[in-house]
């Protein structure tokens, strides 16, 4: 049962409810981005989710279909004027001093960075260390859940404009903005709806920009990127950067982008070749980048680094030139320590990863969702309800193939499936109800792991 709201409360409901019908209004553009900026930081106060998610799924709606529209850049400007005639009229009326701090001199990257500060509000936790209510499951099975109070209620919500035009904007977002905001936003989402969102990111160019993305976040220095961009990227570092970049935040913007590169090595979908599909033809980009990051982490600016050392070791196999890193090093012993192989461990990770994938697994086809028209999942093998085909044909060719063939497959993934996110004891104890033998583990994985 809900608890009663505070006087206080009811009025920060009434006001979300008021903003969120003039942001949803095209002809109003959106108010003040200052205003927004300050019911942002409210938005941010411990406690207030419990009040403002219930009431305000449309504020949540409203915020995240106008970051993912896509305008012209005539449409750009004539909001970016609104906005500033917005802004300068609650100046005069006194509602607020006229904005000051050198970073977001633009009404427009103050409007859009005021949306993702309420995006943002919504997708953290309440108390470090707590979880999201939207983030409570881990594995995007379980995130949609219909419960009440819970937003957004639906993948839908995520991606007001389809999925490929939301990655586009929120990645044109991070781009400009050089924000630390739109990149956690972006680790969030990616983190629920990996297995719709990554395979976006392979697609160029937004491949190219998203990589571009991440080098200027870990320099973090004007001018320090000297590698030759394709045209496509199409962003300019600009001539000073903002204060997000300046040393004084250094720290937050690595331990963002720590947690945007873990998404992406280890996310609940992740392949074991996906990081050489992100990163490939990049590595001269990128390994300066994280080396720079990683000299600050030990210069003790920033926590987060697994995910750079990852990255780092990843990659210097590529450039074998390069020395690693001292935290790399050390980051390889420990893993390697960590990896003394658990096989019924491995083989459910190594299956659950597999199931969130949204490739066909027909032979040698690897077609994924990036790949056909709608972004729809591919159709799921109607038995196990585990392997996912682009058409007919794969699905044939599959069921009979010569090593691994589905149908002996099948009714091994049928009895997976339903434990793929049980204890460890649960899963062995269904993986004996089989009658397979030890050996047969060593087979399955190489089928689960090919890519
Ligand atoms: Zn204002
Ligand atoms: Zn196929
Ligand atoms: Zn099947």
């Amino acid at each position: 049962m809900a608890r009663r709201l505070t006087g206080n409360e009811m009025e920060l409901v009434f006001f979300l409810k008021v903003k969120a019908m003039q942001l949803q209004d095209p002809s109003h553009a959106g108010g003040c981005p200052d205003c927004l900026l300050f019911l942002a930081k409210v938005l941010h106060q411990p406690g207030i989710d419990a009040v403002y998610q219930p009431a305000c799924h449309d504020f949540w709606n409203a915020c995240i279909s106008i970051v993912t529209t896509r305008r012209t850049d005539g449409e750009f400007d004539a909001l970016r004027e609104a906005l500033r005639a917005n802004a300068a009229a609650c100046y005069d009326e006194g509602a607020h001093e006229p904005w000051t701090s050198r970073d977001l001199e633009d009404p427009l990257h103050r409007h859009v960075h005021a949306l993702y500060e309420c995006l943002f509000s919504v997708l953290s936790p309440d108390e470090p260390g707590q979880r999201t209510p939207l983030f409570s499951a881990s594995g995007p099975k379980k995130i949609f859940g219909n419960t009440r109070g819970r937003w957004p209620l639906h993948p839908k919500d995520l991606f007001p404009h389809g999925e490929r035009q939301t990655m586009e904007m929120h990645i044109r977002w991070c781009c400009e903005l050089f924000s630390p905001v739109p990149v956690y936003v972006l680790q969030r989402i990616l983190f629920t709806c990996r297995p719709m969102m990554f395979p976006h990111l392979l697609k160029s160019p937004l491949r190219e920009q998203f990589l571009w993305c991440i080098v200027q976040m870990l320099h973090a220095d004007a001018g320090r990127d000297t590698f030759a961009w394709p045209a496509t990227v199409g962003y300019k570092r600009p001539a000073r950067l903002s204060s997000w970049l300046g040393p004084d935040s250094v720290g937050n913007n690595r331990n963002t982008v720590d947690s945007l590169l873990q998404v992406i090595s280890d996310g609940p979908d992740a392949g074991n070749n996906d990081m050489a599909k992100l990163y490939e033809g990049y590595e001269a980009a990128l390994l300066p980048a994280v080396h720079t990051a990683l000299d600050m982490v030990q210069s003790g600016r920033a926590e987060h680094h697994g995910s750079l050392c990852h990255l780092a070791s990843f990659l210097g196999r590529r450039m074998p030139g390069w020395e690693p890193h001292p935290l790399t090093r050390a980051w390889r012993l420990e893993r390697s320590a960590e990896n003394e192989a658990d096989v019924f461990g491995q083989l459910q990770a190594q299956l659950k990863t597999q199931y969130y994938r949204r490739t066909c697994s027909g032979p040698s086809c690897n077609r994924g969702i990036q790949d056909t028209d709608d972004a729809k999942p591919l159709p799921l093998c109607s038995m196990c309800k585990f392997t996912q085909y682009c058409s007919k044909d794969c699905q044939k060719a599959d069921w009979k193939r010569e090593t691994w063939p589905h149908k002996d497959l099948c009714p091994m993934l049928r009895t997976f499936v339903p434990v793929l996110e049980a204890e460890s004891g649960v899963f062995e104890e269904a993986f004996w109800t089989l009658n397979l033998e030890l050996s047969q583990i060593p087979w399955l994985l190489t089928w689960v792991t090919k890519d």
